[in-house]
């Protein structure tokens, strides 16, 4: 019985030194990584990252996706946001599709937030190649990326539709009813409208980027709004990981999906 007691005793001490073992294994990242840290493996062993976002990446700096915002204009507007962020919509009505632009899609006090900033480190260190967006707020920049593909335009350019008259954003966030030039003419944002073409250099730019990473990371869309969902069919890397709140039509494919805020997942790691 003794005997027996000793023998269990040390059982018991070697089933807590096995754990041990096993947990110190698990540290030093095989058996059970959190999605961070495997996020952060996959990130180390890149060398041509190529991230490719959309309006969750800005709803941390406080801009919110004008998609989602139906509550709330549906009180103030008559039409739905899809329609007015239409060229026909913007010919037509131009002064309507003002006062909703000036509203919901201008936040001059906007700020990078940590995933526009650990993206323009990566970039920094030459990890990463380039940022598709489907943003049109220039936080990424803002931040420091410089090689970024903005695939919607920018708020930021506005150019007279008569003699091509360059104006910053600030002098269409303070003018009002329709922004016109000193030429008489109006002056319409560099934002790429429903009805209209995305750029072709930014496309070519954005394809080729992508064609060529090792690694792709998806942040802050659900891959809903065409054409997002066909750049992504240009990746050939081995590394395809996801980051959003709620599921896309990538994640089957993706080696890591993460639901969460990206801004959230991205101050969790380092460069
Ligand atoms: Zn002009």
């Amino acid at each position: 019985m003794l005997c027996g007691g000793v023998a269990l005793r040390q059982f018991i001490r070697n089933q807590k030194a096995a754990l041990y073992i096993a947990a110190g294994t698990a540290r030093g990242g095989n058996i059970t990584m959190t999605d961070i840290q495997k996020l952060q493996q996959i990130i180390d062993g890149s060398k041509n990252i190529v991230f490719f976002g959309g309006a969750g990446v800005s709803t941390e700096s406080g801009i919110p996706d004008f998609r989602s915002q139906d509550g709330l204009y549906n009180q103030k507007y008559k039409f739905p946001p899809e329609q007015i962020i239409s060229h026909s919509f913007f010919m037509r009505h131009t002064a309507d599709f003002f006062d909703f632009y000036r509203d919901r899609m201008l936040y001059p006090g906007a700020q990078p937030n940590a995933a526009h900033i650990y993206l323009a480190r990566l970039e920094e260190a030459g990890k990463l190649k380039a940022v598709v967006t489907q943003n049109i707020d220039g936080l990424h920049q803002a931040a420091g990326s410089r090689n970024v593909f903005e695939l919607h335009g920018s708020v930021l350019r506005n150019y007279c539709m008569r003699c091509g008259r360059f104006y910053p954003v600030d002098y269409i966030y303070s003018s009002v009813g329709v922004p016109k030039c000193g030429c008489g003419g109006i002056i319409k944002p560099d934002v790429v409208l429903y009805e209209e073409s995305l750029d072709g250099p930014t496309i070519e730019g954005a394809v080729k980027a992508i064609s060529s990473a090792d690694c792709l990371i998806i942040g802050g869309t659900s891959l809903a709004v065409y054409p997002a969902a066909g750049f992504i069919d240009f990746f050939r890397g081995s590394h395809l990981v996801v980051i959003n709140k709620s599921s896309t039509p990538a994640d089957v494919r993706a080696e890591l999906v993460v639901n969460d805020g990206i801004g959230k997942v991205f101050s969790q790691l380092h460069v």
